[in-house]
């Protein structure tokens, strides 16, 4: 026999939420349902994400304890906000909540437990770039023949394993399915995946599927930490459900346990994910998992005016994989239906968006409720240009980002060897920075290093200049490879410990970096500047491992913005993609390049299946569900191309296909 008891610990009751007056009914039943698991599956809008952020607050309001609480969202930003939205409601210290993507979760697990794994704690995290580097060495001493059969590319073996990680196939069913013409080098790839694997425990380097892979690993394998961590997270909760895909799913089913508390939310009609493993069946199926779930269905749209909600109904309508869902509009109209615009050109489109951008500010719009959203980041080019011109503010959140520049990552990687003298990638990374360094010298020099004393210990036992000085170097190299050596001791203490990440920032461009950003690159001061907020944003960690693990994190394919474009993010016009903008909501919006063949893309209308193009469809859900008031769709009826001259440009279908009264067409024309 065997008795339940809840222990309840002293806290003051917040009393401060009415929850009945804040949410609709279907939402309170959600928010105040007893333990056990639930599925909230709801349209755009819905308050989904609402309905999580108080069921936090209730949770903590009934005595749960923050660090009980495992909250994972689409990106860290996302996660911050809840946490700054529950804290403004209950008196616990939210921020000791458990809360991130998937990716900053499984890092934290890692960190405590990598040596389960083979690894040990101060392991540096690859991103995309530096993982295609390490694949290209182990492909070049894995003995595979290249060429004489085609065989994939760093990046596209990069791109087999990852899909293999995340949808929990085997590489070869993935070859299989998804990259048959690789049928006849399969053993070769196979080979390279366990070569690859070696090599990463190697150099203490994980890549981002292995931040959920070995997180999944870790707690298969060890029941104690299993117990451990589903006895910590007692209520698990997970937002966009629809985009997760096995691997993520797997995790959640491990850290709740079978009889764990769980609740996620989503809408299969915002799936949008699959290209990269996410796999909607996951909600559509979640009864299978969880046979005694309650299921909540919230019908009531509280984003939109009815007319922008009218039209995200009628597109989402045309797909036919998908739970049936009519939304009903909470908010009144306001009298302005969508506005259909075609441009005479891209460059025409770019002013228009710009000049309305600029009517809505005198009109009182605040520019942080207005967004430009496109389906491909080349699809921004002109329009930053025309606002950089008129002098309107704008962040991007698309695109190359901070972190994956050349300039910061040259600099991380100094700091990455200085942690982690094991992680061979930023060795070779930051030898290649030395003039007269190239490839064969700098693997000739990891070599040497491994040899050392100082690659193996633990903590520092002598400065870096003791072993590298005295290194044969090509003699160009001579003068700074040796500062670069007492670059690297400033990057300790006495004790062989590393210092704090804006020491170890200053240290790195003033000894050696400044001047090689002189000679290299000709907007110096810009990089300059980027390395400056680096070092404000740096400020905020002592400790270098913590940093690097956000700086990598952030870099990644779940990502937030940067921190510059954090600092700024207050007054700015906000240009991104549809995939960045899931989740988020502004006043008014422009979806532009709303061509065929830009959205949707090309390559769905080529490859012609109603799957591809169901989820284009889903993505222009997505975007048009962003709008609160006011919906401009525009595209350019003429492209011009440097090398094919102008193209002519239809609407897109997702336009062509909507009944004529949902929008209002907008004839521009030009004049003064
Ligand atoms: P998405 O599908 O885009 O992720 P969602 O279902 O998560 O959307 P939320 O972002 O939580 O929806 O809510 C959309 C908007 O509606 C927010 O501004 C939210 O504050 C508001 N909202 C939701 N529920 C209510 C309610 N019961 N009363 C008032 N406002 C609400
Ligand atoms: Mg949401």
């Amino acid at each position: 026999m065997a008795r339940n008891y809840t222990l309840h610990t002293a806290h003051e009751p917040s009393n401060r939420i009415d929850y009945k007056a804040e949410l609709n009914e279907q939402q309170h039943a959600a928010v105040t349902s007893p333990p056990g698991q639930a599925l909230v599956i709801a349209g755009a809008g819905s308050g989904k994400t609402r309905t999580l952020t108080y069921r936090v607050a209730w949770l903590l309001d009934n005595g749960i304890q923050p660090e009980s609480i495992l909250l994972l969202t689409f990106t860290n930003k996302a996660a911050r906000e809840m946490q700054e939205r529950v804290q403004a409601l209950v008196t616990q210290d939210a921020s000791r909540i458990w809360g991130g993507t998937f990716h900053s979760i499984g890092n934290r697990l890692l960190r405590y437990n990598a040596e389960r794994l083979g690894y040990r704690k101060g392991f540096s995290i690859m991103d995309r770039e530096d993982q295609k580097d390490l694949m290209e060495t182990v492909l070049g001493s894995s003995g595979i023949d290249t060429t004489t059969y085609r065989f994939p590319k760093a990046e596209v073996l990069g791109d087999i394993f990852s899909l293999a990680d995340n949808t929990l196939c085997s590489v070869k069913e993935i070859i299989h399915t998804r990259y048959p013409y690789f049928e006849e080098v399969a053993s070769g790839i196979i080979k390279m995946r366990k070569l690859y694997q070696e090599k990463k425990r190697e150099t203490n380097c994980m890549d981002f599927d292995d931040l959920l892979a070995l997180t999944v690993q870790l707690l298969e394998e060890n029941e104690d930490l299993l117990e451990r961590y589903r006895r910590q997270f007692e209520f698990v909760l997970v937002d966009e459900y629809q985009d997760t895909n096995s691997l993520q799913c797997r995790m959640v089913e491990l850290l709740t346990g079978p009889q764990g508390n769980l609740m996620v939310v989503g809408d299969d009609a915002q799936s949008i994910y699959s290209w990269r493993g996410a796999d909607v069946t996951n909600i559509l199926e979640f009864d299978k998992h969880w046979p005694h779930a309650r299921v909540h269905k919230i019908e009531v749209n509280y984003r939109s005016v009815p007319e922008v909600l009218n039209l995200a109904n009628a597109t989402i309508a045309m797909n036919r994989g998908q739970i049936p869902k009519n939304l009903q509009p909470a908010r009144p109209s306001k009298g302005m239906l969508p506005a259909l615009v075609a441009l005479d050109s891209s460059s025409a489109q770019a002013s228009f968006v710009a000049q309305r951008i600029l009517e809505l500010m005198d009109e009182g719009v605040d520019v942080n409720e207005i967004a430009v959203l496109y389906r491909a980041h080349f699809h921004s080019m002109e329009i930053q240009m025309e606002l950089t011109q008129r002098g309107i503010p704008f962040q991007i959140t698309s695109g190359l980002r901070f972190f994956e520049q050349a300039h910061v990552k040259d600099v991380a990687a100094f700091m990455k060897f200085a942690v982690n003298r094991q992680d061979e990638v930023s060795f070779m990374r930051m030898v290649r920075l030395c003039e007269g360094i190239g490839n064969v010298s700098a693997a000739k020099l990891w070599q040497e290093w491994l040899k050392s004393d100082a690659s193996k210990a633990e903590t520092m036992p002598c400065t870096f200049s003791e072993v590298l000085v005295q290194m044969k170097v090509p003699k160009k190299a001579k003068t700074t490879w040796d500062q670069f050596a007492f670059t690297l001791d400033e990057l300790i203490d006495k004790e062989g410990r590393p210092v704090t990440p804006p020491m170890m920032i200053r240290s790195i461009t003033e000894g050696v970096y400044e001047d090689y950003m002189k000679a290299k690159f000709k907007n110096y001061e810009q990089r300059q500047q980027d390395l400056e907020q680096l070092s404000n944003f740096s400020d905020r960690f002592t400790d270098p491992l913590e940093f690097l693990s956000q700086l990598s994190l952030l870099s990644g394919v779940d990502t937030d913005n940067n921190p510059a474009q954090q600092q700024q993010d207050r007054d700015a016009v906000t240009l991104t993609t549809g995939h960045q903008a899931k989740g988020l909501e502004w006043s008014v919006v422009f979806a532009v390049w709303l061509a065929d063949g830009m959205f949707p893309h090309k390559r769905a209308i080529d490859e012609g299946g109603d799957s591809a193009l169901e989820e284009e469809r889903r993505l222009f859900y997505v975007t048009v569900t962003r709008a609160k008031d006011e919906l401009y769709l525009t595209y350019p009826v003429i492209n011009h191309q440097a090398r094919d001259g102008d193209i002519m440009m239809r609407p897109s279908r997702f336009i062509a296909d909507l009944p004529k009264d949902l929008v209002e067409v907008w004839n521009v024309k030009s004049g003064w």
